[in-house]
């Protein structure tokens, strides 16, 4: 990122208030307001130039003063074998971040941060591995997907916020971030194609249930008892699992969607057939979905199961009473899969 872009105040991740206060700072009427606010998210322009309904001397006066993008797109990696994509942006600040593309069948769906490395410390996650940087602003979560969506060849049909990060450790900017990417009058995502997944931060689940927000909610379980979460992550002793479960049957009960939960197979952890079945009594009778996600390997202590073994448990949970699918990570020889996301460089 250039060093004058660097310094100026980003537009991406304003709401249509705090745009407001920019077009009054220049002095400008209010219609101008809209107008931007239309520029940057529904047409999604990469300079004030292409503003063509604004003069000359506004474009130039919101040049000198602003810039549009808080990130820059310093590289994308492509997958070889399957339809994915890595993209790493650099951050005002200078720290990185990633965001994947992931395209199967008509499903196009984008992978987004939420923190630059996370401050959690689940021990299958590469992520981790960075320790926490800090959490991003509502612009640097947007942009993501505005710069994606430009590179990606078919419309994205949906959002998981399953990047770098716990979402709910950043609730704010995180819900702020996906109001805007709803908002009817910008970039008009369905709210039922935005998830947000967290590894159970009980008083957030609450607090996501009492304001009633409409998108969906996700859960990484890795776990069907106290004990068995605790094998590999350390937040299950902050969160116990029959209050972060208390926590789920409320939200359930008072959402329009189930609650997805997350279960990573990973090698004599959490892939016995008698894990199987006490996951299915676990999760009987919840309004629940299920995904089972064979481990995506990064060179630590853990092992994605040999197939025999994952084909095992996957047929013990074809008997659930709630749905079950099996999501083979895609990317995971860019180490773009599920748990994989970490950068490990420093800004050029
Ligand atoms: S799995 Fe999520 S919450 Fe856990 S360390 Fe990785 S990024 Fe953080």
């Amino acid at each position: 990122m250039n060093s004058e872009t660097n310094s100026k105040q980003a537009l991406i991740g304003l709401n249509q208030t705090e745009l407001e206060c920019i077009c009054s700072h220049l002095q400008e009427p209010s219609f101008r307001t809209e107008q931007l606010f239309t520029w940057l998210y529904k047409s999604s322009v990469n300079s004030f130039h292409e503003m063509r309904n604004f003069p000359n001397e506004l474009r130039q006066r919101l040049h000198e003063q602003y810039c549009i993008h808080p990130l820059e797109l310093i590289r994308v990696t492509g997958s070889t074998t399957e339809s994915t994509r890595k993209f790493l942006f650099g951050l005002q600040t200078g720290e990185m971040v990633e965001s994947v593309l992931m395209r199967e069948k008509n499903r196009v769906t984008i992978c987004i941060s939420s923190q630059v490395g996370c401050v959690l410390d689940c021990l299958f996650c590469a992520t981790a591995s960075m320790g926490f940087q800090k959490n991003l602003s509502v612009g640097e979560i947007v942009d993501q997907f505005l710069q994606v969506r430009r590179e990606s060849q078919s419309a994205i049909t949906n959002i998981v916020f399953m990047g770098m990060g716990e979402p709910f450790l950043n609730y704010d900017k995180v819900i702020a971030a996906a109001d805007l990417l709803n908002n009817e009058n910008g970039i008009k995502f369905g709210a039922q194609r935005i998830t947000i997944s967290t590894v159970g931060i009980i008083p957030k689940i609450i607090r996501y249930t009492d304001e009633k927000h409409r998108y969906k909610l996700a859960v990484s379980l890795n776990g069907f008892s106290q004990e068995s979460r605790l094998k590999t992550m350390s937040i299950a002793r902050k969160y116990p699992l029959p209050e972060l479960m208390n926590a789920i049957d409320d939200y359930t009960s008072n959402s329009r969607h189930p609650v997805t939960f997350e279960y990573v197979l990973m090698e004599g952890i959490t892939d016995s057939i008698d894990d199987a079945y006490k996951l299915i009594k676990l999760l009987s009778g919840k309004r629940c979905k299920v995904n089972i996600i064979p481990y995506n390997e990064i060179g630590g202590d853990y092992h994605r199961p040999p197939e025999k073994v994952i084909k095992a448990f996957i047929a013990v949970m074809k008997s659930a009473p709630f749905p079950v699918t099996i999501r083979w990570s895609k990317g995971t020889d860019i180490s773009a899969g599920c748990g994989q996301l970490a950068v490990l460089e420093k800004t050029p």
